[in-house]
């Protein structure tokens, strides 16, 4: 047989998918991959099956069900202030994944560049090699993760089609700031660019702090694609209702992509993250005060444990720096699924070019008494 494709033969099982199921076969508690262990929203779970039994099982409209694109439109208006055009520049994918592959699929023709920030979601490194484009990784410095406008410049030439920005940041829980934004904004306009923003984690946000999204800085409104998940608002992570926001002409190219791609997300799933959407605001400030005490009981636990615990500005993540250990965080992640049965994340698997080895992910997301039986196991580790 001729060689395999090369991108993917190269890869090893994402380490979300082998941390859960090393958790699976040993009975460890589940902090590795990111999903709640609550059921989700009775009402929103409760409209997916009305809508599954009474309404339509066939192919939805390829861009979305006109409900979901409309409920979209109008949850940005109220929550980020933007004003989006439901029929021409709002599209529904299969999750914010699908959403991604489409968007680089449809932006990058070979030999492109496309500028990249480590610590990075595994799926981003793959999905521009396999779209032709050539990965320009600027790292960001623990412990403010911030931007550097000397090595954000340094990663552009007039090769570059686009930047491909994770705010809130997985897994560093870091919300990028004010001053953040305007210089990646700034890059982008004055480089041409065109700005790829996973913001999933818009409305997993703690302590009083509200989600800016990039799309309304100056200059971006043409030139972002806006990417946000139902799955990540509602603790739906199963769903993968993922959304697309972007001006036409940017909306029309990725939906050429999009219709060859999974074509249409399940309707009946479509219909109930609409209903969910137009939730009162108290749902989602609850929603968030919730995850914000999880995090707190967690955070406080593993400080009595002795870890350094970095501080989680949003996400469903915190995590720890594992300085002065004598052991990096592949071999902690091993040593604490196998003799303490609790699964967690390397961080190192966010760093393509293993710059950093000394941090690990938890997902607090949890009901207390799985949080407090991985504390217990924890205890001496
Ligand atoms: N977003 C999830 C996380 O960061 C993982 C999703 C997946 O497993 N693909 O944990």
């Amino acid at each position: 047989m001729k060689p395999l494709n090369a991108v993917y033969a190269g890869l090893p099982t994402t380490i979300f998918e082998e941390m859960s199921r090393r958790a699976r076969e040993t009975g460890a508690v589940n902090l590795g991959q990111g999903f709640p262990d609550d059921p989700g929203p009775a009402d929103v779970r409760e409209a997916a099956a009305k809508a599954v039994i009474e309404g339509w099982n066939q192919y939805p409209p390829m861009l979305g069900l006109p409900e979901l694109r409309g409920a979209i439109a109008a949850h940005y208006a109220r929550w980020q202030g933007l004003d989006l055009d439901p029929q021409r520049e709002v599209m529904v994918t299969s999750g914010a994944t699908e959403a991604l592959a489409g968007a680089l699929m449809a932006l990058v023709e070979p030999g492109d560049e496309v500028v990249l920030f480590a610590p990075m979601y595994d799926a981003y490194l793959p999905l521009v090699r396999r779209a032709g484009g050539v990965p320009r990784v600027v790292t960001l410095a623990p412990p403010r993760f911030g931007l550097d406008e000397g090595a954000l410049r340094d990663a552009i030439s007039p090769r570059t089609k686009a930047a491909l920005f994770c705010n809130p940041l997985n897994p560093t829980a870091t919300i990028f700031s004010d001053a953040d934004r305007a210089l990646l904004a700034r890059v982008c306009v004055e480089n041409d660019l065109v700005a790829i923003c996973d913001e999933v984690w818009e409305h997993v946000v703690f302590d009083g702090a509200r989600h800016r999204p990039l799309i309304a800085e100056p200059g971006m409104r043409e030139r972002t694609v806006k990417i946000g998940s139902a799955g990540k608002i509602f603790n739906l992570t199963g769903w993968k209702v993922g959304f697309v926001c972007a001006a036409p002409a940017l909306l029309g190219a990725l939906a050429k992509a999009h219709q060859f791609l999974t074509f249409t997300t399940p309707p009946n799933l479509q219909s109930a993250v609409a209903y969910g959407l137009a939730k009162e605001d108290a749902w989602f400030e609850a929603m968030r005060a919730d995850l914000q005490r999880s995090r707190d009981r967690f955070c406080a636990g593993l400080a009595d444990l002795g870890f350094a615990v970095i501080p989680a500005a949003g996400t469903y993540f915190v995590t720890v720096d594992l300085a002065g250990r004598d052991e990096d965080d592949v071999a902690f992640c091993r040593r604490l699924v196998t003799d303490h049965g609790v699964a967690a994340i390397p961080v190192s698997a966010f760093y393509p070019g293993g710059e950093v080895t000394n941090v690990v992910r938890f997902c607090f997301a949890k009901r207390d008494a799985t949080l407090d039986a991985a504390l217990a196991r924890m205890r001496g580790v």
